[in-house]
């Protein structure tokens, strides 16, 4: 028995929404464990920022500029990696938005930019990745999905809908998949203190409400996720497909 199960040494990972917060972390998780990573964005600045900082750490790390909504942009995304021999054994789909909003204020276009960044996307991407890692006979897709993949909440019902949506794409992925020898995973992140949450963080009520549901009494860290992400992009979840882990402080079990 060896721990090299968990090690990604000679995988190539693209990450969606890395430049920052949750998808940053992941990048680093999965390049510390020897993938070489691609970040993407929107930000052509933040993303280079982010590639510097972590090339100096000697991390493998390549970026790829384009925004998860936007389909052709995806294709040529993907046409580029063709071309550059550049095979992704990890997809980790985690670009996402959120904003509070009552459903009675909401308008169509609103609610359809959420889904879209949140929902459609992964669906887009994992297509165009899926399609190439059938050919090869492996591939771990990572989705990120959310509490409210479970949960209703007043005031976030697109995001709702599109976290709810990541739980059963991901169990469509791998009924169709599997047989292929791709697993499709989520992960449900709790509460966590990244720029998303930067307006929460710092209202004492809902700072206060977060730490009083969680049986954790703390809000989580990025790289608390990390763990379980390099468990699930690799051959250690190699028999776990379909499924939505949550890491949470524990608070899916309580509410
Ligand atoms: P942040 O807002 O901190 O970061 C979002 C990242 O996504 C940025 O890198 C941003 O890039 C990128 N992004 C946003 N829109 C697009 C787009 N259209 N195309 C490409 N990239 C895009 O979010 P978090 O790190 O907090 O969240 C990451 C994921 O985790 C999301 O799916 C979120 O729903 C989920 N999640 C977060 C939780 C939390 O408490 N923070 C809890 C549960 C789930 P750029 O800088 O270029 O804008």
């Amino acid at each position: 028995m060896s721990l090299e199960l968990f090690s990604l040494t000679g995988k190539t990972a693209l990450i969606t929404g890395s430049s920052r917060g949750l998808g940053r972390a992941f990048a680093e998780g999965l390049a510390a464990a020897g993938a070489s990573v691609i970040l993407n964005g929107t930000n052509a600045q933040r993303l280079e920022t982010a590639q510097n900082e972590m090339s100096a750490t000697r991390m493998k790390v390549k970026t790829s500029l384009f925004d998860v909504t936007d389909e052709a942009a995806i294709k040529s995304a993907f046409h580029e990696f063709d071309q550059t021999g550049t095979e992704i054994d990890i997809l980790i789909n985690n670009a996402g938005i959120q904003f509070r909003k009552p459903m009675l204020e909401l308008d169509t276009a609103d609610w359809q930019r959420v889904i879209d960044t949140n929902l459609t996307s992964a669906f887009m991407i994992g297509r165009e990745a899926a399609k190439r890692m059938v050919k090869r006979g492996h591939g771990k897709i990572v989705n990120i999905g959310s509490l409210t993949s479970e949960l209703a909440r007043a005031t976030v019902a697109p995001y709702t809908v599109a976290k709810g949506g990541i739980k059963m794409l991901t169990k469509a992925m791998a009924a169709e998949w599997a047989e292929q020898g791709l697993q499709a995973n989520a992960i449900g992140p709790g509460y966590m203190l990244t720029d998303m949450n930067e307006a929460l963080t710092s209202d004492p009520k809902f700072d206060a409400w977060v730490k009083g549901r969680t049986p954790a009494r703390r809000w989580g860290k990025p790289e608390e996720l990390i763990g379980t992400a390099i468990y699930l992009c690799s051959d250690a979840s190699n028999y776990v497909n379909g499924q939505i882990i949550y890491a949470d402080g524990g608070m899916i079990s309580v509410l």
